[in-house]
């Protein structure tokens, strides 16, 4: 068998792992910020007789644009935008690499905020960019001044940030979106991959496209729409940043089968959010319980909970996978992340965690 250390690799990809978290087959799963709750009979149904109705034409390429898709897609965000603003793809994981295709590049830079998303630099490295990255605050706050101030020095091409932010669930205020881009040379997406789990009041960076042709919100439907394995995310902007786009995507990525079942999806939102407030609960018991226990809990605005810190977080992680809780080991030294789950699953974690708390070896906190 030949190993990889044989093959030409691009040798930015020597050594390098594929990524992900793990995926094992535990009783409690509240590490990837799933919607615990699947779809209902009757949308089971739906989804059925719509994949009957596309098999039928199963030989025939699917629609290239996806106009249709893009159209309900359009409907659900509001906002008054059309199928031209909203570009989908397969995850908003593919969306952002189309970003990166389109607006980033060799040569050129892409900047975010850390903590954040982890996927970020992986997509830079996939489209040969340049990836920095400027610390948040303490609180997990984006600084203004500072952040204008790292714009100044990187001149960067596309900035990414996340609202709610992964893994820290801070929310950003509308105003540092606009001061980003208003001083941004380049692009400016903001993910929203967790809107829908906000506290109320919290306003989407939606509001702020009209006359700003540089910004980009990006959604998915796999966490707050409970439809990750439907594989579907997408990103509203002006109609030319669409057809930047659509100018770098494979031919017919979406394939008949992801179009007709989220159309189903979406055909029935209000069923396939109705978890939301239900998780939203779910994560402000869950980050009441964990500072009631003297943790040190970030301010959530998304499905999950980061909370720490402790000297051996991987003793922590592992102590609770040990009784069957899988969370995640991510974020800065010492914290951990727990997506909010259903009442069971939510209980089955904090006895876990009690149990491996009671150890002082596992439950000793950071200086
Ligand atoms: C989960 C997540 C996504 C969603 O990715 P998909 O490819 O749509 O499943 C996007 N951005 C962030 C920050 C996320 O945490």
């Amino acid at each position: 068998m030949t190993g990889l250390a044989e093959l030409p690799l691009r040798p930015e990809l020597v050594g390098e792992q594929p990524y992900g978290a793990p995926q094992l087959d535990v009783a409690v799963r509240l590490n990837v910020n799933e919607n615990p709750y699947g779809p209902s009979e009757a949308v089971i149904a739906q989804i059925a007789a719509a994949v009957t109705e596309v098999a039928r034409d199963l030989n025939r390429y699917p629609e290239r644009d996806a106009v249709a898709l893009r159209g309900d897609l359009a409907a659900y965000l509001g906002h008054g935008l059309t199928a031209d603003h909203v570009w989908a793809a397969n995850g908003s994981n593919e969306v952002m690499l189309h970003v990166l295709q389109a607006f980033a590049g060799p040569g050129r830079t892409v900047l975010s905020f850390a903590p954040t998303y982890s996927m970020y630099p992986e997509y830079a490295r996939d489209t040969h960019s340049g990836f920095v990255t400027f610390p948040r605050e303490h609180d997990f706050t984006i600084d203004v001044d500072a952040a204008l101030a790292a714009i100044e020095q990187t001149r960067p091409d596309v900035v990414l940030v996340t609202s709610p932010n992964n893994p820290t669930g801070t929310a950003l205020p509308l105003e540092v979106v606009v001061a980003l881009v208003d001083a941004s040379p380049g692009v400016v997406v903001v993910d929203e991959a967790y809107h829908e789990f906000a506290r109320t009041g919290t306003p989407s960076a939606l509001e702020l496209l009209p006359g700003r042709s540089r910004l980009a919100v990006s959604r998915t439907m796999s966490k707050a729409f409970a439809f990750a394995g439907g594989r579907l995310g997408y990103l509203a902007a002006d109609p030319a940043f669409v057809d930047a786009l659509r100018v770098v995507r494979l031919p017919y990525h979406l394939s008949a089968v992801t179009q007709a079942v989220a159309r189903v999806a979406l055909a029935n939102a209000t069923e396939m959010l109705a978890a939301v407030d239900r998780l939203r609960v779910a994560r402000d018991e869950v980050a009441a319980w964990l500072a009631g226990r003297g943790l040190e809990v970030a301010d959530s605005d998304a499905n999950f909970v980061l909370f720490g810190r402790f000297a051996d977080r991987h003793a922590v992680w592992q102590g609770l996978l040990d009784r069957g809780v899988l969370i995640r080991e991510v974020g800065p030294a010492g914290w951990l992340r727990v997506s909010a789950g259903t009442p069971e699953e939510m209980t089955a974690f904090t006895q876990a965690l009690d149990e491996v708390l009671a150890d002082d070896d596992v439950s000793a906190r950071m200086p």
